[in-house]
């Protein structure tokens, strides 16, 4: 299996509860590598531009003004078949149907505030890594 890397954010409602540290054990404890890690704020703009894909949809306003509502912590993780093994670890978007031991599932409060973020393809993986990252941050 490939070495892959994909981009997660922990999101306002988990910095708030102070879970940082409680994800990344998660995130660790199922092999991902934590190869890139900052806490920042997001603008507006950045929130819109990160979201772009989801402009037409009912939620985008409500997605952008969480996002943007408090701090955030953006990585780039590392492993074999990191995109998929992370959203396997994150488990589904509604944290009522995630499985049982999944970030979601043991943390999410909605399924807005549903505590990560991580990509859905490798495809997708690269445009947001690139847009999150200057390549001299990411350390493997
Ligand atoms: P993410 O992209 O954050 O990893 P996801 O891929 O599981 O989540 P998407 O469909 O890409 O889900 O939705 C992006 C984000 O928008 C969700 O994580 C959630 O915060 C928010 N969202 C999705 N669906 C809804 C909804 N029906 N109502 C409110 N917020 C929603
Ligand atoms: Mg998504």
């Amino acid at each position: 299996m490939a070495t892959e890397r994909t981009l997660s954010i922990i999101k306002p409602d988990a910095t708030r509860r102070n879970l940082t540290g409680a994800i990344n054990a998660m995130i660790e404890g199922a092999g991902l590598r934590i190869i890139a890690q900052k806490r920042t704020k997001w603008s507006k703009a950045d929130a819109e531009a990160f979201y772009a894909v989801h402009r037409e949809r009912p939620f985008f306003n409500d997605l952008v003004a969480f996002m943007t509502s408090g701090p955030i912590v953006i990585q780039v993780l590392e492993a074999d078949n990191a995109v998929q093994r992370y959203r396997d670890v994150m488990g589904a978007t509604n944290p009522a149907n995630a499985a049982v031991g999944t970030i979601r599932k043991v943390h999410a409060e909605s399924i807005e505030a549903n505590s990560v973020h991580g990509s859905d393809s490798v495809e997708n993986a690269k445009k947001e890594i690139d847009l999150c990252f200057k390549p001299a941050e990411i350390v493997g």
